[in-house]
C-alpha cells in the first residue's frame, strides 16, 4: 500500500512517468487508402475476391490480403449478404477455415469489404486440375479429411455452409485446405429461408441434396450430400470434362431452367447417382454414397466420415 501510494505521488509531480493510454487502433479496421489492389483472385454468385497488400507505410512492405466486396450487379438485392459473411466467419475459429482478418468500410458507411488471409494456391478447382501428378489418392483423402473437420465444426457450431463445392475449398500449401467461402452458410435456427438459382451453369443444384430441389429444405446432412458431391470432384481432379452438371446431364438428358431441377429429382428419386470415377477405389466410392443417401437422417454423419477416411488414409 505505502509504495502505492508514493507511486501516486511520484505521478501525481511528474506526469510524463503516468502510464500512455494505449491508442484505440481496431487492427480489424482497415483503412481503403491503405489497401492497394494487385490482381483479381477469382468470382463466383454474389461475390469478387481481389489480392491486395495493405500497405499503411507505402512501402510494399505491408501484408497480403484478400479482399472479398459484391459483384456491382448484386450490391442492391444481396448487400446484406456479405455483413452476414462477415459475421458468421467473424466466429469462426478452425485450423480448416479460412482465416478472418477484419473489414473495411467506405467513407459513407456505404460498401463494406471482408479481408481474410490469402491463400496463394486458389481453390481446388484452380488447383487440381494443374498440381495432378503432385497429388495421389492419399493427399485427396487427406484433403477430405480437413474438409470433414472444418464442416463438423461449423455443424457443431449449428451451421449449415449451403455451397460445399471444390471452388469454394481453398488450397493454403500442398497439405492443407481450408472451407473458404460462408457466402451462403446460415445458422440452423432460421433455415427457412432458401437460395434462388439465377446462373444455371454456376448453380450449386448439381451439390444439392433432393430434399433441397424439393422443399429448399437444408439441414447439416444436406452438406453432407453435398460434401460427396465434393469429394466426387477431388478424386475426378476436377476434371472439366467431367464435372457433376455434365454427368448429370448424361442421366437426364439435356434440358432448361425449372425442367432440370424436375429432371433432376426424378432420377434421384429412382435411386440414380453419380458414376464412380476410373481411378476411385470402390470403398471410396462407397463412402460418397453413403453421404447421397435419400433420407438426410440415413446419411454418413461429418464426424464419421473423418473416422472412416482417416482410416483409409493409412
Ligand atoms: P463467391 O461467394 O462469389 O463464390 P468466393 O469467396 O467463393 O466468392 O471467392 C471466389 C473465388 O476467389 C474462389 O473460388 C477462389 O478462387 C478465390 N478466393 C477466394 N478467397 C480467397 C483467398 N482467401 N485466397 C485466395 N483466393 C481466394
Ligand atoms: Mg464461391
Amino acid at each position: 500500500r505505502a509504495i502505492v501510494r508514493d507511486i501516486d505521488m511520484l505521478e501525481e509531480k511528474n506526469p510524463s512517468i503516468q502510464p500512455q493510454p494505449t491508442p484505440e487502433v481496431d487492427p480489424t479496421m482497415f483503412e481503403k487508402r491503405f489497401l492497394k489492389k494487385i490482381r483479381d483472385l477469382g468470382e463466383g454468385h454474389f461475390g469478387k475476391v481481389e489480392l491486395c497488400r495493405y500497405d499503411p507505410r507505402g512501402d510494399k512492405t505491408g501484408e497480403l490480403v484478400a479482399v472479398k466486396s459484391l459483384k456491382p450487379s448484386n450490391r442492391d438485392g444481396q448487400s446484406n449478404n456479405l455483413s452476414c459473411e462477415i459475421n458468421i466467419l467473424k466466429e469462426l475459429y478452425h485450423e480448416n477455415i479460412v482465416k478472418y482478418k477484419g473489414i473495411c468500410q467506405e467513407e459513407g458507411g456505404q460498401a463494406i469489404k471482408l479481408i481474410m488471409e490469402y491463400l496463394p494456391l486458389g481453390s481446388l478447382k484452380d488447383y487440381l486440375p494443374r498440381n495432378k501428378s503432385r497429388t495421389g489418392l492419399s493427399t485427396l483423402l487427406s484433403y477430405s479429411v480437413q474438409i470433414c473437420k472444418g464442416m463438423d465444426y461449423l455443424g457443431s457450431h449449428k451451421y449449415i455452409h449451403r455451397d460445399l463445392a471444390a471452388r469454394n475449398v481453398l488450397v493454403e500449401n500442398e497439405r492443407t485446405v481450408k472451407i473458404g467461402d460462408f457466402g451462403l452458410t446460415k445458422s440452423i435456427k432460421n433455415n427457412e429461408g432458401y437460395y434462388t438459382v439465377k446462373d444455371e451453369n454456376e448453380s450449386p443444384v448439381y451439390w444439392y441434396a433432393p430434399e433441397c430441389l424439393t422443399h429448399c429444405k437444408f439441414y447439416l446432412a444436406s452438406d453432407v450430400w453435398s460434401f460427396g458431391v465434393t469429394m466426387y470432384e477431388l478424386i475426378t481432379y476436377c476434371d472439366s470434362d467431367k464435372t457433376p452438371m455434365m454427368l448429370f446431364g448424361d442421366i437426364i438428358g439435356k434440358s432448361h431452367g425449372q425442367m432440370t431441377i424436375i429432371r433432376l429429382v426424378e432420377a434421384l428419386t429412382e435411386g440414380k447417382r453419380l458414376p464412380r470415377p476410373e481411378a476411385c477405389p470402390e470403398a471410396v466410392y462407397q463412402l460418397m454414397r453413403r453421404c447421397w443417401e435419400k433420407a438426410p437422417d440415413l446419411r454418413i454423419t461429418f464426424e464419421r466420415l473423418v473416422e472412416e477416411l482417416t482410416k483409409m488414409q493409412l
